[in-house]
């Protein structure tokens, strides 16, 4: 963490939930929101949440939902020095609906909003030039103006002696054009440390079967593998070490969005403020699981001394 900021980049936005679980948004129905989300800005916030130090890069709209999200990340303790406020276009936004089998529906506001209207500023460079960790959310990998701003912080921080994570964040059906393919391939090449979820393991290593896939990404020289396995709790992997094992804590699920995020802000944050695999993975799988208590993609996100409590107080399930 002395080497300076997490730095992470991409959308920032507002979700505005269903209150009720159904099809879609074709007639009125009661929503709850705006909440501040963005994959990108919940990672940050957890991270600075718990202490590590974190800004972010991306951009919100000069209007409430810009100022919703820019007030949550400045209270959690990020650096916003680096988000852009866009004068013409309106912030982000996610309208969000549950359907009874648990898919949802959504109506998004993103690559046509403020959100993706930044790039290399003097702002970015100045933080890029500080910070000792870059963290990439393969959803950001669709929008350009991310894909540029990783693209030059990238070699910056590792001439810097920083490091890198990603989070593949991508269902296994899902095809990427071949540039963007070839970018997913060089970034899990040059992961210090993948956080993947579920098939996404197997997708990043580009070969069937659990074990096949940890073999293949120590291969790469991917260093440290963090699995997030939703209810079924997380695992930790490196080179020449027996795996790590977290089962889930026993929560109620009010709101599974965020909880990857969440996980993978707290994991970084951890490792960089120098605790071990094991420590960490604790922190990062109590960061999880509280943030699913509460509705909203970052109001569960909790402190170092609230992830405490909730680790002593909370059951964890058995196998
Ligand atoms: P996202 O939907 O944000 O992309 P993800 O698929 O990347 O999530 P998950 O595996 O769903 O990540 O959740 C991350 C971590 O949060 C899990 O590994 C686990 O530690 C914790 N977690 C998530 N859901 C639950 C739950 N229902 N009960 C307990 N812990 C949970
Ligand atoms: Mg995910």
């Amino acid at each position: 963490d002395s080497l300076g900021p997490t730095i992470c980049v991409g959308e920032i936005l507002v979700e505005i939930m269903a209150r009720s679980v159904g099809d879609g948004f074709r007639e009125p129905i009661d929503l709850v929101g705006p909440f501040a989300s963005g994959a990108p800005a919940i990672f940050i916030g957890q991270c600075a949440k718990i202490g590590g130090s974190a800004g972010l890069i991306g951009a919100v709209g000069r209007d409430d939902f810009g100022r919703l999200n820019l007030d949550r990340l400045k209270a959690d303790g990020a650096d916003i020095s680096a988000i852009v406020v866009d004068d013409l276009y309106p912030t982000g936004s996610a309208f969000v609906r549950y359907r009874s089998d648990g898919s949802r529906d959504f109506v998004y506001n993103i690559a046509t909003s403020a959100a993706a209207r930044f790039g290399w500023s003097e702002a970015v460079e100045t933080l890029v030039h500080r910070a000792g960790h870059l963290h990439v959310m393969g959803s950001a990998l669709s929008m350009g103006s991310a894909v540029d701003v990783i693209e030059r912080a990238l070699p910056i921080i590792k001439a810097r002696g920083g490091s890198l994570s990603f989070d593949p964040n991508l269902r296994k059906e899902i095809v990427y054009d071949a540039d963007t393919e070839r970018r997913f391939r060089d970034l899990v090449a040059a992961a210090d440390l993948l956080l993947p979820s579920g098939e996404e393991l197997e997708r990043a290593a580009g070969v069937e079967g659990e074990d096949a896939a940890i073999r293949r990404l120590f291969e790469m020289d991917v260093k440290e593998i963090a699995l997030k396995c939703g209810a079924a709790g997380a695992k930790v992997f490196r080179p020449g070490a027996a795996p790590i094992f977290a089962a889930a804590f026993v929560v109620d699920e009010i709101d599974p969005t965020g909880a990857g995020d969440c996980f993978g802000g707290a994991y970084v944050a951890s490792r960089r403020l120098g605790l071990g695999p094991e420590e960490a993975l604790t922190i990062a799988n109590a960061a999880g699981a509280r943030n699913v208590t509460r509705q909203g993609p970052m109001e569960g996100a909790g402190t170092r001394e609230e992830l405490g409590r909730f680790i002593a107080e909370t059951a964890r399930r058995s196998r």
